[in-house]
């Protein structure tokens, strides 16, 4: 039997002058999801339906919307025939089919009601009317009782215009937020850890437009944790959608400022580098924000002086959506959205090659900015930007 799915955006961000640009970013981003899978789309009855796929596909396709931001919930349907005339005969098997599934698993009489919606205005009943009757095939059964309010199973056929109803039980949760692309562009400061990509997923669920940034120290850092860090930009893109990453490679910036600087103020410099470097590629990519996984005191470099250190060189808002987590609630999202695993593989970072063994937990910023200033920072960053690559 052919299946439809029926996918719910919420109602919230449609309100007011935006929705048309909410809607045409969501089915581009629908569409975009889908690649490479064959499909028709249609909108209807503000809902939108992906149909015609081969019926090997139907997890594939469920499991790619499912991290579509913007998507409220989805439904598997059948699509059946719909022949009021004669009482709905392929409808009523459907739901009998289906309510003898539920009855099998379950003991006493199940609450349930039918949900009828009437896009083909010919019939001459209304939806209430046509529910009723329905209804009647399912209670039929034994195994149920109608309760309108209190159910625990709710059967849904929505009668369309051309003939065909679609019916279905099963509510999926989809992955909530606004559609990417609606909140603007952020700059992920990606590192190979379990943080940023949770970071990024939760500023792509509020509808930002995710590009990266990732920093190596060739040859302290090896291929392999380059190869980490494009894996977690590819976990990350099933949600975020495509994901621009580029790598600065940050050795002589880092044997400069162990050269030239104080041994515990090292990260914090670092840091500072890292924000004024991803600030220029942000700009270039019109982005408005820079992202970090930073956790306030997860780390000596989390603590509020350092950050004010840190985004002292940044001229541009420094998001931080991990800030009030605790790890564990970090690691939960990870593990949730796929990114932990890769994430836990231990190859070096930048931030551990020439880490320091007391690093400067409260700096100062007056303090920080003298240090730095034996190091020709501008002349480092250029070199470093210039030698930026694009990941594919
Ligand atoms: P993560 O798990 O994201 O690595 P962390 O707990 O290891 O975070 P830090 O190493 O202090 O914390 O890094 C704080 C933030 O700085 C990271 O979340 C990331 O946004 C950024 N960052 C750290 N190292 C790098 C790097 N090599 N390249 C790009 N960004 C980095
Ligand atoms: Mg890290």
């Amino acid at each position: 039997m052919e299946k439809v799915v029926v996918i719910r955006f919420g109602e919230l961000f449609l309100k007011g002058k935006n929705r048309d640009y909410f809607e045409s970013l969501l089915i581009r981003n629908i569409k975009s999801a889908l690649r490479g899978v064959q499909f028709t789309f249609e909108r209807s009855q503000g809902r939108y339906f992906v149909e015609k796929f081969a019926e090997d596909d139907l997890g594939e396709v469920i499991e790619r919307l499912k991290k579509v931001f913007g998507i409220h919930s989805l439904s598997v349907a059948d699509k059946v025939a719909v022949r009021w005339e004669e009482d709905f005969p392929e409808i009523r098997a459907r739901l009998a089919a289906a309510a003898r599934k539920i009855a099998e698993s379950a003991d006493g009489k199940i609450p349930f009601r039918v949900t009828v919606k009437r896009a083909d205005k010919r019939i001459p009943m209304t939806s209430a009317q046509i529910a009723a009757a329905l209804g009647g095939t399912v209670l039929s059964l034994g195994a149920f009782k109608v309760d309108l309010t209190g159910y625990d199973c709710d059967f849904k056929v929505d009668i369309r215009e051309n003939g065909v109803a679609l019916v279905y039980t099963d509510v999926i949760p989809g992955a909530g937020g606004l559609p990417v692309g609606c909140s603007g562009r952020g700059m992920l400061l990606l590192s190979g850890g379990i943080d940023s990509p949770v970071a990024a997923y939760m500023m792509a669920k509020r509808g930002m437009k995710i590009f990266a940034v990732h920093f190596a120290s060739p040859p302290y850092t090896s291929d392999k944790a380059r190869e980490k860090v494009v894996e977690l930009r590819d976990l990350v893109s099933r949600y975020a959608g495509d994901i621009r990453l580029f790598v600065v490679p940050f050795t002589d910036i880092q044997l400069a400022i162990h050269k030239h600087c104080p041994a515990n103020y090292m990260i914090t410099i670092m840091r500072r580098f890292m924000m004024r470097i991803a600030c220029l590629l942000a700009d270039a990519h019109d982005c408005g924000a820079l992202i970090t996984g930073e956790s306030l005191g997860q780390v000596a470099s989390q603590t509020v002086e350092s950050m004010t250190c840190t985004g002292d060189t940044a001229s541009l808002p420094v998001f931080r959506p991990l800030i009030g987590m605790d790890k564990e609630e970090i690691m939960d999202i990870a593990k949730k959205i796929g990114t932990y695993e890769t994430s836990i593989q231990p190859y070096e970072d930048c931030c551990t090659v020439f880490l320091p063994k007391s690093p400067v937990i409260h700096p100062s910023l007056e303090a920080v900015r003298k240090a730095e200033s034996a190091l020709a920072v501008d002349e480092l960053v250029r070199a470093a930007l210039a030698a930026a690559e694009e990941c594919r």
